[in-house]
């Protein structure tokens, strides 16, 4: 893994950096002396998220845009260009994952899964493609999962489907920005401990954690050391691959 001192001035933004994984991940390069930029679409959450790690002592900005447009990208774009004076890190993490039966599901259900997950990572990439080529240093991480790429969730075929997407999206853009010395790789957690999942009680957090080989539940920063660690300078002959970050839970025959 890295040294902290590494990402001294690094500039990073993280897309659904306003709580959960994408929180995490931003902590961890802030606490890592990176200059990070924290965007998600609710402005309220994400001033509140931005100013926690401020108080850690963090240099952190922020700016509220959806990646689902191109409106948006853009705009994320623009905001690294002014906050931070270009990029070397981008982090495509946001995502949604709503449950939806085959039997039951909407197009309008598809169409928002694939919007945010799969043209939210698209876009992203594309829009801060020209400053990660201009920073020497270019690093690309997305947020996929293991749901899709190498497993089934009754529930989250779309869901599924999007993961899977955004890898095959992956290996091409690897290519296409290799020669401006771009990387770009994939995170794909397990389980992860977020706000979100604590709402479903002890009880049942248990019943998951026992099913982890590494008997416990992921944490956000299980998965930042993941995504520092293919942002780092060491990981910079690495591109087009992922990294599952699960304690095990895909390993299991039977
Ligand atoms: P989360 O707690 O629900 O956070 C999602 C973040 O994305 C929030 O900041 C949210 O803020 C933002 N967001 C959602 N839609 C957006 C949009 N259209 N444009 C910009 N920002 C948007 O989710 P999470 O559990 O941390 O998941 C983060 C990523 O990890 C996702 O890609 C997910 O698929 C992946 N993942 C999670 C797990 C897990 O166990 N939690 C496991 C595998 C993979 P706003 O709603 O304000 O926009």
């Amino acid at each position: 893994m890295t040294s902290s001192s590494s990402f001294d001035g690094v500039r990073v933004a993280v897309t659904g950096a306003s709580r959960g994984i994408g929180l995490g991940v931003a902590r961890g390069f802030a606490r890592a002396g990176a200059r990070v930029l924290l965007t998600a679409r609710g402005e309220a959450d994400l001033a509140a998220a931005a100013a926690a790690l401020r108080a850690e002592g963090g240099d952190v900005q922020h700016a509220a845009l959806d990646v689902s447009t191109g409106a948006g990208c853009a705009r994320l774009a623009q905001a690294a260009t002014d906050l931070l004076g270009g990029l070397d890190v981008l982090c495509a993490n946001a995502g949604i994952f709503p449950k939806a039966e085959l039997a039951t599901m909407t197009e309008a259900d598809l169409d928002e899964v694939l919007a945010v997950n799969v043209k939210g990572t698209v876009l992203a990439v594309a829009a801060c493609a020209p400053l990660l080529g201009a920073s020497g240093r270019g690093r690309v991480v997305l947020t996929s999962s293991i749901t899709g790429p190498v497993t089934g969730d009754a529930g989250w075929s779309h869901y599924g489907a999007s993961k899977a997407a955004q890898l095959g999206f992956m290996r091409t853009a690897a290519l296409e920005l290799a020669p401006q010395g771009v990387t770009v790789n994939a995170v794909l957690p397990g389980n992860v401990l977020t706000e979100g999942l604590r709402d479903l009680g002890a009880e049942y957090l248990d019943t998951m954690a026992a099913a982890v080989p590494l008997g416990r539940l992921g944490s956000v920063d299980d998965i930042a050391a993941a995504a520092l660690f293919l942002a780092s300078e060491g990981a910079g002959y690495i591109t087009g691959q992922s990294l599952v970050v699960d304690g095990g839970q895909v390993l299991p025959e039977g």
